[in-house]
C-alpha cells in the first residue's frame, strides 16, 4: 500500500533530475512527519509550549496535502515549490517562537538543502537569500536580549558558507545531469543512425535488401494466418548498363535515385519499396491482388517513360509480379516473380508479366 503510493511515475526516467526529486521529496517527507508528529506530543505536553504544538500538528497536515496533491496532479515543480515554501514559513516561525531555545537554530539547514535540491542553483540561492535575510534579521535583533554578538556571528557565518557549499555541491550535479542529457542524446543519435544504416540503401535511402527480406517474412507470415492476400513485384531497369558505359557510374548513380522517387509517388504508405540489389527493385505490397499489382505496375512504367531523367536512355522498366495464394512458399514467390520478370526481358522489356504468363509461357525456366 505504501510502496503504492511512494512509487514514482514510469515516464520519469531514473536518470532525470526529476526522479532524485521525487526520491528526495518522498524520503524528505516521511522524516517531516515523523519529527513533526513527536514534536506536537513532546510540546504539547511536555514543553506545553502550545502555539509550537499547533504549529508542528498544522505541518504534519500541510505535508500529508502536499503529498496527496502530489499523487493526484503529478506536477512535481508545484510540490517542490510548496514542500520549500511549508518548511519556509515552518522554520521560520519555529525560530521566532522558541525565542531561547536557540538550538532550533541547527534546523535552519534543512530550508537551503531542501531549496537547492528540490528548486535548482539559481532558484534556490534566491530562496536561500530571502530565507537567511529574514532570519539573520532576526538573529541580529536578539543580540544581547537573547545571544551574545559572538554566536550570532558564528550562526550567520557558518550559515552563509554552508550556503556557498550547497550552492556549488547543487551546480556540480546540474552540471552531471547535463552532461548526461548530452551523452544519451549523442548515443540516441548513433543508434539512430546505425539502424537507419542497417536497413536502409545508402545510395537511395529507400529499403535495402535485408529489410526487405525482414518484411517479406513478415507480411509472408500474416497473410498466410489470416489468409490474406499479397503481391511482390520486382522492376529491373532496362538496358542500365548502357547508362553507366555512355555518362559513367556517377550519373547512373542520379538516375538510379530519381528513378526510385519516380516510383515512391505511386505507392501507398503500406507498401514496402527497397532496393534488391543493382538497378533491381522490390515491392511488397499487402493485400493486393494480381490484376492490382498488374495496374500499379503498369502506373509506374508508363511513368517511367514519362519521366524527365535529364540523360538519354530506354526510359523503361521491366515488370515481374508474383502474388501470394496460400500454397507457395516465400522462396517459390521469389522465384516466379524473377521467372515473370524474365519472360517480361524476354518479351523486349518496357512491360509487365506475372504467373499467368509464365504459365502461358513454354519456356522451361527449370
Ligand atoms: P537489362 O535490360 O537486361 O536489365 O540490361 P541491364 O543493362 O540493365 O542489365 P545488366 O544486368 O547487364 O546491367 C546492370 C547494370 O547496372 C550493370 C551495373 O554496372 C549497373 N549497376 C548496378 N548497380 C549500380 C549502381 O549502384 N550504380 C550504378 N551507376 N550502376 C549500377
Ligand atoms: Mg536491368
Ligand atoms: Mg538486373
Amino acid at each position: 500500500m505504501l510502496k503504492k503510493y511512494f512509487a514514482i511515475p514510469e515516464n520519469i526516467l531514473p536518470h532525470s533530475p526529476e526522479y532524485s526529486k521525487y526520491q528526495y521529496i518522498y524520503g524528505f517527507s516521511l522524516l517531516f512527519e515523523l519529527v513533526m508528529f513527536y514534536f506536537t506530543f513532546h510540546n504539547f505536553f511536555v514543553t506545553q509550549m502550545y502555539n509550537l504544538a499547533v504549529l508542528d500538528a498544522v505541518s504534519f497536515f500541510m505535508m500529508i496535502g502536499i503529498l496527496l496533491d502530489l499523487k493526484r496532479r503529478d506536477n512535481i515543480v508545484h510540490t517542490s515549490y510548496a514542500v520549500v515554501f511549508l518548511i519556509f514559513i515552518l522554520i521560520l516561525t519555529v525560530d521566532v517562537f522558541s525565542l531561547k531555545e536557540n538550538y532550533s537554530f541547527l534546523w535552519n539547514f534543512f530550508l537551503p538543502m531542501t531549496a537547492f535540491y528540490l528548486l535548482g542553483s539559481k532558484k534556490g540561492s534566491i530562496i536561500t537569500l530571502f530565507f537567511y535575510s529574514f532570519f539573520f534579521y532576526y538573529v541580529l535583533s536578539i543580540i544581547d536580549e537573547y545571544i551574545t554578538q559572538h554566536a550570532a556571528a558564528n550562526i550567520i557565518m557558518s550559515y552563509l558558507i554552508f550556503s556557498a557549499v550547497l550552492y556549488t555541491y547543487e551546480s556540480s550535479r546540474e552540471k552531471s545531469y547535463r552532461t548526461l542529457d548530452e551523452l544519451l542524446s549523442n548515443e540516441k543519435n548513433v543508434s539512430t543512425q546505425l539502424k537507419k544504416l542497417s536497413t536502409r540503401d545508402k545510395l537511395t535511402n529507400i529499403y535495402n535488401r535485408v529489410k526487405l527480406d525482414e518484411y517479406l517474412e513478415m507480411i509472408y507470415n500474416r497473410a498466410l494466418r489470416y489468409k490474406e492476400e499479397f503481391s511482390i513485384m520486382i522492376v529491373d531497369i532496362d538496358h542500365f548498363k548502357n547508362v553507366n558505359d555512355s555518362y559513367g557510374h556517377l550519373v547512373g548513380d542520379e538516375i538510379l535515385i530519381k528513378f526510385t522517387t519516380c516510383i515512391q509517388k505511386h505507392i501507398r504508405s503500406s507498401d514496402i519499396f527497397g532496393r534488391w540489389g543493382g538497378e533491381e527493385f522490390m515491392l511488397i505490397l499487402p493485400n493486393t491482388s494480381c490484376a492490382e499489382a498488374h495496374t500499379l505496375a503498369e502506373h509506374i512504367r508508363a511513368s517511367i517513360e514519362k519521366c524527365n531523367f535529364e540523360y538519354k536512355f530506354s526510359n523503361s522498366a521491366s515488370f515481374g509480379i508474383a502474388t501470394f495464394t496460400d500454397e507457395e512458399s516465400e522462396a517459390e514467390l521469389i522465384e516466379i516473380a524473377d521467372k515473370a520478370l524474365y519472360i517480361a526481358k524476354d518479351s523486349g522489356r518496357n512491360c509487365v508479366k506475372s504467373k499467368r504468363d509464365l504459365i502461358s509461357s513454354t519456356k522451361d525456366f527449370k
